[in-house]
């Protein structure tokens, strides 16, 4: 095993919530069940005494799909978010795309219609996935990307969701990302930062460069609902820079 596939079965244990990996003769057996979702530090890995020919399961769920996932998250109810929620919003989008948006969470109109960025920061979501693409000559509907969110419920209020909130619904979102592989992933603002970074570093700090979730490269960018407030017409422009970039790399 190479020290990168190593390195990729210790996140995704990571994300699991798993913090201790034994390495042991024996078949170390199925994945973590989902719901085992705690705090992870750092996985450490602890060597049993004899010989121990290594056989680790499978990365994912054998034969993941978004559809797959969909039926794992049912009718959740596995954090508190669940309790002011009218629809559960998934995703949308090309189940093939090369390109990702990650959000935060849903609001009023995405609750209501069960579909992600669908109110005003929606639409100016597509402007700027549909205007710059245009404008850089890049062949691009919003529908050939797949755009989610960290948690799947809107939050009260829309207030910022919890860290708890974010590590139990994290889990699906990581199976998104990994049933999809795209070319690169574009996270919408601090939480989506957080969610895929494991950061506290703000947006103005992380924008701009290339990040990187596991094996894929992420660009982190202002929310669009932070670029819809007037005294934050600055940053549209670096959001607009930002987008290009991505859109350059993915589709050039
Ligand atoms: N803001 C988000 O982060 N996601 C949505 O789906 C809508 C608004």
């Amino acid at each position: 095993m190479t020290k990168d596939e190593i390195r990729r079965y210790l996140e995704f244990y990571q994300d699991l919530g798993v913090k201790t990996v034994f390495v042991q003769a024996a078949s170390v057996g199925e994945a973590a069940p989902a719901e085992l979702v705690v705090a992870a530090p750092e996985p450490e890995i602890r060597r049993e005494p004899g010989p121990a020919p290594v056989k680790l399961p499978a990365l994912e769920p054998v034969g993941d799909s978004l559809i797959k996932i969909l039926e794992d998250i049912g009718d959740c109810k596995r954090c508190r978010l669940h309790e002011g929620r009218n629809k559960l919003v998934f995703g949308v989008g090309n189940e093939h795309a090369k390109l990702v948006f990650v959000g935060e969470g849903p609001g009023a109109d995405e609750d209501a219609q069960g579909l992600p960025f669908v109110g005003r920061a929606g639409q100016l979501l597509t402007q700027m996935i549909e205007g710059t693409s245009r404008k850089e000559g890049i062949p691009l509907e919003r529908s050939d990307v797949y755009i989610c969110n960290v948690v799947k419920c809107r939050p009260p209020e829309n207030r910022t969701p919890q860290p708890d909130e974010m590590e139990v619904c994290g889990q699906f979102l990581y199976r998104q990302l990994q049933a999809i592989r795209p070319k690169a992933i574009c996270a919408l603002g601090s939480t989506a930062a957080k969610a895929l970074l494991g950061t506290k570093e703000g947006v103005t700090r992380l924008r701009g460069k290339w990040q990187r979730w596991r094996d894929i490269p992420v660009m982190v960018t202002y929310h669009p609902s932070y670029l819809l407030r007037p005294y934050n017409q600055n940053a549209k422009k670096e959001a607009w820079e930002d987008l290009k970039k991505v859109l350059h790399y993915v589709y050039d």
